[in-house]
């Protein structure tokens, strides 16, 4: 049996970040992918951010497939046809140091994938983790779908993504409920550069994302993107899977709505479908993270439910957690101590960085907002109906005008309910 000191589950950002920093520290490392190659299998909207990036690969931005350079990131609550938006630009973003990045993740996994291989990595592809082997209670390896496919390991990280199976069979994962997790759609609709820049107003080294919000998802808890790439668009929606059964929504349903929204079609006119993708997000937020480890055994990134729905961050805290792990992996295995309190150390460097520290920080309010369907469904059409009041010029003064959107706001929702509202997201917020 082949044997080697670290082994990495899954060639997506986390998997190739631990792989490159176990590498880096001398171990002998494998990543293996179910995929024809890293990145095949990947989805995500995708923003890369550059902080994170630049930790696994310093300077990554001279040499990486990457789209475009986001510099204006806009939101827009949608109600019906009407859509009231509000963003921030910053041209400076469209120059190194940057601040992320629009990527195609098939291109962008496969490029990562070679730097772990000039770092020392072995990738080795189509090959399906089964389970993992163990010696009594310490695992040993793991054992792949291949004939004579076992593979010796001191430590096994595991990167699986939103699919937690082998987490769950190692005992540290519970399998996904429906609560957890929101299934989203993509595709990828190909427009010439130039429409692409004017209809956003870039100069064609800039990018743009805007988030939507409100009548995208009918209200539920959920994305809905659209994303500049050089030569196309990247456009998305997703909810969580337990409120589309209950909505009877299914995502095509969902994504073919956004698409007709009069603001969302003029933007895609004229383009051509390339792709279309479906996955899953993990979005448990810190209140569903498993075990993060057990002796030999570390779980990053998507497995470990590491995605701040929220701010829309799953790359980076993948990539980050990834890199901790890889680096711990190979301390644990320097200093010979491979039980679980030697791999303690993975979770206390992670509770130091952003990683978990934001999560803790959200963790009420992606249970605040779901348990309050109203805040998407109605705060949006009461934003674009205040906003209609307030510019139109019919000669109403406009003294009347702010006491009439007052009365529109109070019929929609209770001054009562108004304010338990606010106190709510505060204390969500706290
Ligand atoms: P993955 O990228 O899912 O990689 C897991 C890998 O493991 C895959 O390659 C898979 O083939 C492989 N694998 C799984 N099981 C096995 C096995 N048993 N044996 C071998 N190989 C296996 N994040 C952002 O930062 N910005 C965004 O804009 C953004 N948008 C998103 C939009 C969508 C539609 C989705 C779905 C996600 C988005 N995310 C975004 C989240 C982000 O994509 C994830 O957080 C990130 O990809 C997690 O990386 P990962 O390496 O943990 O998992």
């Amino acid at each position: 049996m082949e044997k080697f000191d670290v082994i990495v589950v899954g060639g997506g950002p986390a998997g190739l970040s631990a792989a490159i920093s176990a590498a880096q520290a001398g171990m002998k490392t494998a990543v293996i992918e179910r995929g024809d190659y890293p990145g095949t299998k990947n989805v995500m909207g995708g923003v890369l951010y550059t902080e994170a990036t630049n930790e696994v690969v310093p300077d990554f931005w001279k040499e990486a497939p990457l789209e475009r350079p986001v510099i204006e990131q806009r939101y827009a609550f949608l109600s019906k046809d009407e859509i009231l938006s509000a963003g921030y630009r910053d041209p400076a973003w469209g120059q190194p140091p940057y601040n992320a990045h629009t990527v195609l993740r098939v291109k962008f996994d496969r490029w990562l994938a070679d730097q772990a291989v000039k770092a020392g990595v072995m990738i080795i592809t189509e090959t399906l983790v089964e389970d993992l082997l163990y010696h009594g209670d310490d695992v040993v390896g793991v054992r792949t779908g291949r004939a004579e496919g076992d593979l010796g390991a001191q430590v096994v990280i595991l990167a699986e993504g939103a699919n937690n199976f082998l987490a769950c069979k190692a005992g540290l994962a519970k399998p996904l409920r429906p609560e957890n997790m929101a299934v989203v759609v993509k595709e990828i609709i190909e427009l010439p550069p130039e429409k692409i820049e004017d209809r956003f107003c870039l100069e064609p080294h800039e990018g743009a994302t805007i988030e939507l919000f409100g009548d995208s998802t009918d209200g539920m808890m959920g994305t809905s993107f659209i994303y500049t790439n050089k030569n196309s668009l990247s456009i998305g929606v997703g909810a969580m899977v337990h409120s589309m059964s209950e909505k009877g929504w299914s995502p095509n349903d969902l994504l073919e709505n956004l698409k007709a929204k009069p603001y969302v079609k003029r933007l895609l006119q004229g383009g051509e479908t390339k792709e279309y993708l479906a996955h899953l997000i993990p979005e448990g937020g810190y209140n569903a993270i498993p075990k993060l480890y057990r002796q030999g055994v570390m779980v990053v990134g998507d497995t470990a439910m590491f995605v701040n729905g929220l701010n829309r961050e799953g790359s980076n805290l993948a990539m980050i957690s990834g890199k901790i792990a890889g680096k711990v992996a190979a301390e644990a295995i320097q200093s010979g101590d491979l039980s679980a309190h030697g791999m303690s150390v993975y979770e206390s460097r992670l509770r130091d960085s952003f990683v978990i520290k934001d999560l803790y920080k959200f963790r009420k309010l992606m249970p605040f907002i779901e348990s309050n369907p109203h805040l998407l469904g109605q705060y949006p059409e009461i934003l674009n109906q205040a906003a209609r009041m307030y510019f139109t010029a019919d000669g109403t003064p406009k003294a009347q005008v702010f006491s009439n959107i007052m009365d529109m706001m109070f019929k929609k929702r209770t001054k009562t309910g108004l304010v338990k509202d606010m106190f709510n997201a505060w204390r969500a917020l706290k």
